[in-house]
């Protein structure tokens, strides 16, 4: 009863999770995935995040499966470079940039969580269907049938909340930029400084964002994170894990044969290729 629910399991509800606990406050976390697991592609952490990831202890964990970028390229569309500059603590900055898999960003939070307040704090297979307030506290409902009380809820279940629709039941759908993506990662030998965030190309015709997000292994090859964004009027509704098809949007890199990447031939080379479109939403106007 005197728990804090956070309702999600991600990035947010993790690193919530683990600042509770620093604050000696006791919370549990509810997700409605039956297992966590590693899913996604890259995400870029810059040195504002990593510093609160830091304050939690978390930087030495990060580091050995992130890389730390150094620098930030961009590139035209026929490959020649147009501006470049550092980043991280090459930047100057106290603390690093890292370029990490979605997956192992989640894995280091998920272990910390349970070492630190127990596995028991966290439980899978709870889809949260609504919350209710009342004086003393809160109730939050289940699709199971379920019901928890606790002292407050915090809503940290993504893009898609249902706490959010509870309470903001008109705002509609999360607006289009125009512009659709297709991400992937492919195992390739290092790629100019080997921790380059690299942009080429843009929206119009197509633009590639590029960057590792875990060090080569023996045989010398890094994990890639690509993204490939192009204008395209249709998009379908965001889903993590939608397959996306390669003849979809290759045509537009066809011949991006440079002599820091054979563009095409990198992008075949993928493990696989996910589709989102590029989405917005606007802030609430208050968080409670
Ligand atoms: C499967 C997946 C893959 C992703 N891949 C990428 C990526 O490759 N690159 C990128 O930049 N961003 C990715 N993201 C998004 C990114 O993690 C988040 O947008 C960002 O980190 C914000 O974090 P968040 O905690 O708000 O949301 P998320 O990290 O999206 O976490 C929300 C969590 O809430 C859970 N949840 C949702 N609804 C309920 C409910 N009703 N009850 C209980 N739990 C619920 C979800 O299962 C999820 O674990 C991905 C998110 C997901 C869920």
């Amino acid at each position: 009863m005197d728990d804090i629910l956070i309702v999600g399991g991600g990035i947010g509800g993790l690193t919530l999770g683990l600042a509770l606990h620093a604050a000696k406050i006791p919370c549990r976390i509810f997700e409605s995935a039956a297992e966590i697991r590693a899913v996604g592609v890259g995400i870029n952490l810059l040195p504002h995040a990593t510093k609160e990831l830091a304050a939690l202890g978390l930087e030495a964990d990060l580091a050995r499966v992130a890389i730390a970028t150094k620098d930030s390229t961009f590139f035209n569309r026929f490959g020649q470079l147009i501006y470049q500059e550092p980043l991280g603590r090459a930047a100057g900055y106290d603390h690093p940039q890292f370029s990490i898999h979605r997956g192992d960003l989640q894995m280091v939070l998920l272990e910390a969580f349970k070492s630190r307040a127990g596995a028991d704090r966290i439980l899978t297979n709870h889809t949260c269907t609504g919350v209710e307030q009342d004086d003393a506290g809160v109730t939050l409902q289940f699709s199971s049938g379920k019901s928890v009380r606790g002292r407050a809820a915090i809503a940290c279940d993504g893009i898609n909340s249902v706490i959010r629709k509870q309470f903001f039941p008109d705002e509609g759908e999360p607006r289009y930029s125009g512009v659709n993506m297709w991400r992937g990662v492919t195992r390739w030998k290092p790629i100019l400084s080997g921790a380059s965030l690299t942009r080429a190309g843009w929206l119009t015709h197509g633009k590639m964002v590029i960057y590792p997000i875990r060090e080569a292994g023996s045989d010398g090859l890094q994990l890639v994170n690509w993204v490939a964004e192009i204008e395209t009027p249709v998009y379908r509704r965001r889903d993590w894990n939608r397959a996306g098809s390669l003849d979809d949007f290759i045509g537009a890199f066809a011949d991006w044969h440079f002599d820091w990447l054979d563009v095409p031939a990198f992008i075949r080379a993928a493990d696989h290729v996910l589709e989102f479109p590029m989405v917005d939403q606007d802030p609430l106007p208050r968080w409670s």
